[in-house]
This record gives C-alpha cells, structure tokens and sequence, in this order.
C-alpha cells in the first residue's frame, strides 16, 4: 500500500465536502496541502443527458434505490463529484429560527446559521424565478393553495441560465444548477486543492485515511481516476469526514478509532416522502419549466411540508400504488398529470438509526412512528384538496382504499384518506433529505461540538448533514452549507494558532 502525506484530508464532495474545500483553499497558499476524496466518479457536462435509464446508475448511490433495513423506504444519495448537490432541485431556504433553538447545541446560533446561509446564497446565484417562466403545474398549486385561504410560498432556486428542462434530479444537462460541482469545487481547485475521483475512504486510522482507488469500469460515464487504481494510506493533521449523513456514519462506525465513540449513528431523521399525483381534463405544462417552484409550510402546526414537483415517467410509474388498467390510465394521461410532493417532518427516535453489517456497508433503520403516520395522512388529505380546488377531475392517493378519487367524493376525503391504509411496503415513500448519525450537542449527548469536533478524536471534523441533531422541516442543504463553513473556520482559527 503507497502511503501519502496531507495536511487537511476531506471525505465527500457534496453540500458539505464542496464547501469545506473552498472555504479551505485560501490555506494552499500558505502551503497547506488539501485533499478531496469523492467515492463516484466525475462527469463532464455532455454525460448529463436527462434520460432516466441512462443517468440513475452514475449518479446514485445503488442506482437511486438504496433501501432501508425493512425495504419500506428508498434513499436518495448522490455520489459522484458534487455528491447530491448535482442531482437535487435547488430549493434555497435558510433554517426556521425554531429549529435551531430546539436542536439546543450549545454555542450554535441561529443568526450565525442565518448569516452564512446569506452569503451561499449570493455565491450560488439564488433568486426567484419571474412568474412567466413558472409552468402550469406549480401555477395549479398556487392557485389551489390561493382558493383554500392557504399561503404558498415561492422557492427562491439557485439556477443560473435555467432553461426549463425540469430534468434537475438527473443533474442539469444545461450546468445550470449552482451545485457544489459547478461552484464550489472548481473555485477550490483553482486555487490548489486536490480532488480525487472514485476513490473511497474504507477506514480511518489514526490521523490517516486507508482508501481505494477504483479503476472506471467499461463503458461507465465520467472521467478516469486522477489517480493509479489501488489502496493508499494518506496521513493527515486534520481530516474533516463529510460523506453525508449515511456515508460519515458508517465511516466513523467501521472505524476502530471512532467506534467508541457514543451517539455514533443515532438520531437519523430523512423527512419521508411521497408523491402525489392529480389528473386535469386538459393538457397542462408540467415537464418543462423548472419543476419546483412553491412550497406550503405546515410544519409547526401539523408536521408536514408540500412542494411542488414533477417527476418523469419511471419515477412516478414507480410511486403510483396499484396496478393494471388504473395505473396504466394514469400514466397515458401524463400529459394531463399535476403533482404534489408530501413530506413529513420526522423526528428523531431511538429506533431510527444508521449501522454497518459486517462488510462495513451501511444499514439504514426507519420506523415509521406514529406521528409521521397520521402527517402523512394529514399531507395526503390536504393535497387532495389542493388538487380539486385547483380543478383536478381525481386524485391518485396512495392512503386510501382505492386510492383513485374522483371529483364528486371531493366533500368526503376525510372519510376516504385514512391512517389504516398508510401500510409501510405497500405505499412507494422515498426521502432525499438524509440527516443525523453524528449529530452535535453538549459532551456525552453529542457525537460533536456545535464546530463539528467528533469528542475524544482531536484531529477528526464532521461536516455534513449528519450533525444534525434532529430534523430541519425544509429543505437543507444551505444550512448543511453554513455548518461546513462554521467547521472550516475553526480550523481555519486552529492553523492560526
Ligand atoms: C434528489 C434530491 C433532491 C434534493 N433537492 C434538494 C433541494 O432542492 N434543496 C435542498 O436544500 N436540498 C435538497 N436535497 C438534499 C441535499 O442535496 C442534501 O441534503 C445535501 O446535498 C447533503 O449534503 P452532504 O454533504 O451531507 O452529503 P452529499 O451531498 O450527499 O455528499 C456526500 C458525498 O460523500 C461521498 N462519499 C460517501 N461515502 C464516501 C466514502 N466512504 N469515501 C469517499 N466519498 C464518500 C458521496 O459519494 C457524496 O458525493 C436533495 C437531495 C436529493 C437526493
Ligand atoms: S429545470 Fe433548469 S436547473 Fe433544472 S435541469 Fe432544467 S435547466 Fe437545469
């Protein structure tokens, strides 16, 4: 095994890898030597070609169908150069004030969390778009939202020369979504930080990361390793593990140095969801524009959040329930389809946790508490009201029993969407918010400090989703964002020192 030598060595180049390597580059003028190691490979902008069966194996993990230990849920990973800040929507909200409070990590303010979501957002171009170029399908919504007296609010996007193709989850094939691939990483490349492609870290070891790098496979997308395929041990003073909430937790858990550490895995929480989708008499414009435009924040009062969304035809085939004549109505009717997303806001429980089997892969626990139950159902009823105030003719809705209603039980929705048909297995519910494993918190709660120091490893950093205490209730990769830049200053303030 070849043994390198680093100063600062970064696991993951995602939301929080891409940002901890910009933010640290300014040090490789002072000679500080950085290394990026991202496990997928790196695509060039004319792979992306928005075909479902041609992107979904080089962009997710597990091809986009990572399931969890009961098979009830499928996790959404990106992993490649850019990690899932290439393959998600670009939705940019900053933290509720309420959230962090609760978290109660001392030494974390919300105004501090507040201040450098401002300053990414400048950074990735965030605005929001003019109402001409939003689509029927989020103007559908609002207007459902507007005739029920409920306050939709518009998603401020960090898109740069959007040109409508609603492809975002397959990673934009116009480069114009502001991810960490297209910001971030190339700012701290230019300035001298390494990054290395299919190279996966398998273990730390003391101040030192034992990695594999991967040959590319024939015919596979994206670039050739930057470096010979093979093991490596790369000694560091620093390394700062950001391979998101499920990669850093199965890391730190099949590293013998980080094993003891207590919490390591706990408090995983991913805002589980589904897709809703309503059928209208008439062709609506729903697969161009960008796919996202408005947001209803129920979060506080019944624990749920709607997006606008649009999926195309293998994802949403997948998420309708049923199948035979009804399913395959639906799906000729695509053109005239309207669609909710429903999340839950979960929060964290003892049950819900990350581990590792016994070849170290990751093992994602998730029961679906009560309260998630009765959100989802709750999510589910109101969008059905949205969905025919906005003039839909039925509603596919996977908790009820049939799950295709149509406009005349509009007024009895309540007696049709119930919690008994919430059956785990049987609904398709995915979540792409994954979040905790290594949440911060005062010592022997937290696995880290509010600056992402795992306790007890004073040369160990997480900067990720995976300090997350508990659940965000929106969308979080800002705030993913800003926690990475809180932990990079701190070791910023450390080489000074
Ligand atoms: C489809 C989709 C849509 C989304 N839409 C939005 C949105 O609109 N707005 C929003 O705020 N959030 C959105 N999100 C969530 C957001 O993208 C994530 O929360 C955020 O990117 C997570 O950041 P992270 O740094 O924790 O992990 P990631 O961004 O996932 O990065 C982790 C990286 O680490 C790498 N890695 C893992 N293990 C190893 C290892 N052992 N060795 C080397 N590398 C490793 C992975 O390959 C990956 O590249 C979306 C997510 C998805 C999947
Ligand atoms: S909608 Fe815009 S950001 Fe999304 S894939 Fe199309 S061009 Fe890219």
């Amino acid at each position: 095994m070849e043994t390198r030598e680093y100063d600062i060595v970064v696991v993951g180049s995602g939301a929080g890898g891409g940002t901890m390597a910009a933010a640290l580059a300014p040090m490789v003028s002072q000679g500080v030597r950085i290394l990026v190691l991202e496990q997928g490979p790196r695509l060039d902008p004319h792979e992306f070609t928005g075909s479902e069966g041609d992107m979904a194996g080089a962009l997710y993990e597990d091809q986009g169908g990572f399931l969890t230990a009961d098979g009830t849920m499928t996790l959404a990973m990106g992993r490649l150069f850019g990690g899932s800040t290439v393959v998600y929507t670009g939705t940019s909200l900053v933290a509720p004030d309420h959230v962090i409070r609760e978290w109660y990590v001392p030494g974390l303010e919300h105004a501090d969390i507040e201040q450098r979501c401002r300053k990414y957002m400048a950074q990735n171009h965030v605005h929001y778009l003019p109402r001409v170029l939003l689509n029927d399908n989020n103007k559908l919504f609002f207007t459902g939202c507007h005739r029920l007296g409920l306050k939709a609010e518009q998603f401020p996007l960090n898109v740069h020369g959007c040109k409508g193709s609603s492809l975002c989850n397959l990673g934009c094939p116009n480069s114009a979504k502001m991810g960490t691939h297209r910001v971030q990483l190339p700012d701290a490349e230019r300035q001298g930080v390494e990054v290395i492609t299919r190279t996966e870290v398998i273990r730390l070891e003391e101040k030192a990361a034992v990695v594999r790098v991967h040959a590319k496979p024939p015919g596979a997308k994206g670039r050739e390793p930057e470096w010979a395929p093979g093991e490596y041990r790369i000694n560091a003073r620093q390394v700062v593990s950001c391979a998101g909430s499920v990669g850093t937790s199965a890391l730190l858990l099949r590293s013998a140095v980080t094993a003891g550490v207590p919490g390591l895995g706990r408090g995983f929480t991913c805002h589980p969801a589904q897709i809703l989708v309503a059928e209208h008499d008439r062709d609506i414009t729903n697969d161009v524009g960008h796919p996202k435009s408005y947001y209803l924040d129920r979060a506080r009062q019944e624990g749920f959040v709607l997006e606008t969304c649009m999926y195309f035809p293998f994802v949403t085939a997948k998420n309708l329930t049923g199948f035979g004549p009804d399913h395959s109505a639906f799906m000729t009717a695509f053109p005239r389809l309207q669609m909710i997303l429903v999340l839950a806001c979960d929060k964290a429980v003892p049950e819900n946790r990350i581990t590792v089997d016994k070849s170290g892969k990751a093992v994602v626990h998730y029961t679906f508490t009560p309260a998630v139950r009765r959100s989802m159902v709750a999510a589910t009823r109101m969008s059905a009201r949205i969905f025919f105030a906005a003039g839909a003719k039925r509603v596919h809705a996977p908790p009820a029993d049939p799950c295709l209603i149509d406009r005349q039980d509009a007024y009895r929705l309540d007696d049709l969407i119930l919690e008994e048909h919430f059956i785990p297995g049987r609904l398709s519910i995915s979540a792409a918010h994954l979040m905790g494993g290594c949440g911060m918190g005062p010592p022997g709660k937290g696995v880290t400090d509010s600056r992402g120091r795992v306790y007890g490893v004073p040369w160990l950093r997480v900067a990720d989703a995976s300090l997350f205490p508990d659940s965000l209730e929106i969308n979080p990769y800002l705030t993913i964002m800003a926690l990475a830049d809180r932990v990079a200053e701190g070791i910023r303030e450390d080489y000074r020192r």
